[in-house]
């Protein structure tokens, strides 16, 4: 319910040098003042907001001092929630941070649920849906590139664009409705070629939008990456070289460093999703000895595979095989130690990369392999979609344009076309949240974390 005073801890638990337990609500003010002791009481007594007040926090009933604070206060309308914030600077760990918010609970607040500053923020209009799950994006982001897609969708890029595709449909549908509505008022009905240049033009506008799906996936989710090749052929050492720090455990031993050494790695921002290793390993170091189709069943999944082949020696039948069933769009080929032998011939039509992993050469080629087989074209103007939801409710949006097109082009009337336009206008305001069901609501916002 809006008006009742939330609370929690924003910070991560743990130890750290710091922690913010906060508060948003009608009484986040007056809760304040029952627990915090502040040095500048005259000050604090009017609630002058964007101040950091100096102070305590007592035990209202023993007197006792909890932790030494600051409290900075945000009036509404001026917050992240649009209500009044309250937010408690104390010390990091989990005893202070805790036993704070335990007092505010006990003086009126009661605790916030899963992402529930971020749903007041969307309910009082700081922000519209797109750009809430914007944030949670940008919380989970694994690289800098993820980030700063994160933040173009917090700051509306996807929402403008959304909302002139919205502008141009409703005002198809008005001119429409007025045709349909008051024939006898001389509207010009025959202007089916306005619309259908006005429905193309968001055709293209949607089409754009979610050319930039597949990219944005993978700057969301990272991009599935599998490490393969024989045993000792230098895997390790190349995702140490990738990571450009000793985690892996490079070592002479053939399989002993079958260990998950990082979920993920940023290749320029890109974040390459580490597949569970081991397993392909095991299916891959044995490829002399087990079927083919096992072994690809789990690279199949793979958005990139690495398959790294030893410079100066020949394939194997059964690497040969491999590379050949691998979905060539998703392989690149890396012969690696071409710092002790000749880099061989080969006649595959994937990008194939030299390196010398102990040497670190070659890297930054490979680097520039894996970045063109991630992001494909070129970045494009169009805003950049990542979100699941996003996708496929601008393409069922996309498809009811088209229908529409389709629809005008074939002459029928335009009392039934703007059936099309008027789901298509629907759809969209699913993305910004105008039209979007509570239970909806509550599962993006459920997907929060608790403080955020
Ligand atoms: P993995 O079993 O495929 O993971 O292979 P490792 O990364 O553990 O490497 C096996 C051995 O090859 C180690 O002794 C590495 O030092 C060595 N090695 C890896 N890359 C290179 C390279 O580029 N040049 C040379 N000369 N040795 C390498």
């Amino acid at each position: 319910m809006l008006g009742e005073t939330i609370a929690a801890i924003g910070t991560a638990l743990g130890e750290a040098g710091i922690g913010i337990v906060r508060l948003s609500g009608d009484n986040a003010l007056e809760i304040i003042k029952r627990v915090f002791v502040p040095l500048d009481r005259a000050r604090f007594e009017h609630g002058i907001g964007y101040h950091l007040y100096y102070g305590h926090i007592l035990e209202p009933d023993v007197q006792t001092i909890v932790d030494e604070v600051l409290v900075s206060i945000m009036r509404s309308p001026h917050s992240y929630t649009g209500e009044d914030v309250v937010e408690i600077n104390c010390h990091g760990g989990v005893v202070a941070q805790q036993i704070i918010l335990n007092l505010v609970l006990s003086s009126g607040a009661r605790l916030a649920l899963p992402g529930e500053f971020t749903k007041r923020a969307f309910i009082n209009g700081r922000l519209d849906l797109a750009q809430a799950e914007a944030i949670i994006d940008l919380i989970r982001a694994k690289t800098s590139l993820s980030a700063a897609s994160a933040v173009e969708q917090l700051r509306g890029r996807l929402s403008t664009a959304i909302q002139e595709c919205r502008n141009i449909l409703l005002g198809v549908l008005a001119h429409i409705e007025a045709g349909i509505d008051f024939p006898e008022d001389d509207i010009v009905l025959n202007e089916d070629t306005v619309f259908m240049a006005e429905l193309e033009n968001v055709r293209v506008q949607l089409q754009g939008i979610l050319s930039t799906a597949e990219r944005g996936k993978i700057l969301r989710d990272g991009l599935n990456t599998a490490i393969v090749g024989q045993p000792n052929v230098g895997k390790s050492s190349l995702l140490n070289a990738l990571l450009r720090e000793e985690k892996a455990i490079v070592t002479d031993i053939p399989g002993t460093t079958r260990d998950v050494l990082a979920e993920y790695i940023s290749v320029r921002g890109i974040p390459l999703k580490l597949m569970d290793t081991a397993g392909i390993r095991d299916t891959v170091d044995s490829i002399e000895k087990i079927g083919i189709e096992r072994a690809l069943g789990a690279l199949r999944s793979a958005d990139l595979v690495l398959f790294v082949i030893e410079a100066g020696r020949n394939l194997s039948a059964r690497e040969r095989e491999l590379l050949l069933a691998i979905p060539q769009d998703s392989l690149i080929i890396v012969i690696n130690k071409i710092d002790v032998a000749e880099p061989m011939e080969l006649d595959f039509d994937v990008p194939v990369y030299f390196i010398s992993a102990l040497k670190n050469e070659g890297i930054a080629q490979l680097e520039d392999g894996i970045v063109n087989l991630a992001t494909g074209r070129s970045w494009g103007e169009s805003p950049i979609v990542s979100n699941t939801r996003h996708i496929s409710t601008i393409e069922k949006a996309a498809g009811r344009v088209n229908e529409a097109i389709y629809l005008i082009s074939s002459g029928v009337p335009l009392d039934l076309v703007s059936i099309d336009i008027r789901a298509a206008h629907q759809f969209l305001g699913e993305i910004s949240g105008e039209t979007v069901s509570e239970d909806l609501l509550d599962e993006i916002f459920s997907r929060f974390c608790i403080g955020k």
